[in-house]
């Protein structure tokens, strides 16, 4: 395995572009209008399996050798990168086991299955998910793919802001969401490569600031999982390869509430006829609440994920 590069980014785009949707770029005059600046949204919503996770699972896969290939891989995770894994493996003719908690949500353990994953349950208040994950690892030869810290993953979650880059022309702005990083850091390397003039924002949920602090105090702030609606960034550090990548290369960490990302959510079902999930619209709320700064700027937001059950999204908007 090897650093994280630009190049690495270039070769994902490579290797993902016959199954990956090269997703649409949106606009909306009634956004241009509230932040006086052009707004273009990358819609990650409308990804494979409803998430940009699919690019950076799908480009670790098919990065390994035949004969790891043919052992197959195991995850842990009850959300979008435990589906990226189960779809990647299933195009890849790979065999996947998910290790996913006793008390996951129905929906999500059936998506998993449906995408062809093995799923394996664990109780997530007596057992260690990542001892158990380490154990099937070795004893069946499986590899391990992490959500985040891994170089091929981070490679293949900067592929969207390329793609972005690349539909939008140049931006003086870059809002992305932000959990353990791996989108984070892909799309600095693109930054950096691509528009080193442009500013890079990282933006995670309030409850769990734990990557606004690893900015400011230089090292990895762990914390407990944060109680948030926005659980795709419900980490509880950066990681050891995303974190040096994210202090040389962005601009700034930033925040967004609960309540912001609900109405965000309402103005992107509304206004653009898109569904988000809480977590994809960190990013757009943040620019948002960031206002008049952006003025006369272009701006560039990445909408991470739209995998929010039906039941949850109508929950979410009448409570508000
Ligand atoms: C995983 C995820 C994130 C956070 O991505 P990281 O690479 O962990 O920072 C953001 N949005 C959605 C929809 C996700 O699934």
């Amino acid at each position: 395995m090897t650093e994280p590069t630009f190049e690495g980014v270039l070769a994902a785009a490579r290797r993902i572009e016959a199954h990956a949707h090269r997703t649409p770029v949106m606009s909306s005059r009634t956004l241009d209008a509230e932040l006086g600046a052009t707004v273009h949204l990358k819609c990650e919503n409308l990804q494979r399996m409803g998430a940009f996770k699919f690019r950076g699972a799908f480009n670790a896969l098919a990065s390994l050798d035949p004969s790891r290939r043919k052992a197959g891989v195991v995850a842990f995770s009850s959300g979008n990168h435990a589906q990226a894994i189960a779809l990647s493996a299933s195009l890849l003719d790979m065999p996947a086991t998910i290790l996913m908690p006793h008390d996951a949500p129905a929906a999500k353990v059936a998506a998993t299955r449906g995408y062809g994953g093995k799923v394996v349950v664990y109780d997530r208040y007596r057992e260690d998910r990542e001892q158990i994950g380490r154990a099937l690892a070795e004893r069946d030869g499986l590899t391990l793919i992490p959500p985040y810290d891994h170089p091929d993953v981070i490679c293949g979650q900067g592929t969207a802001a390329r793609e972005l880059f690349e539909q939008a022309g140049e931006l003086d702005a870059l809002f992305v969401p932000l959990g353990g990083g791996g989108l984070l850091s892909g799309s600095a390397l693109v930054r950096a490569a691509l528009a080193p003039d442009c500013q890079l924002y990282g933006v995670e949920p309030e409850a769990g600031d734990d990557g606004q602090r690893s900015l400011r105090s230089g090292s990895i702030v762990h914390i407990d999982t944060p109680r948030t609606i926005a659980d795709g960034a419900q980490t509880q550090h950066l990681g050891t390869l995303t974190f040096p990548i994210i202090r040389r290369e962005v601009t700034d960490i930033l925040t967004a509430s609960d309540a912001e990302l609900v109405d965000t959510m309402r103005f992107l079902a509304e206004r653009m006829k898109l569904v988000v999930e809480p977590t994809g619209c960190l990013g757009l709320a943040a620019a948002r609440r960031m206002g008049a700064q952006l003025r006369g700027k272009r701006v560039g937001v990445l909408l991470s994920g739209g995998n929010v059950d039906m039941a949850r999204f109508a929950e979410l908007l009448a409570a508000s």
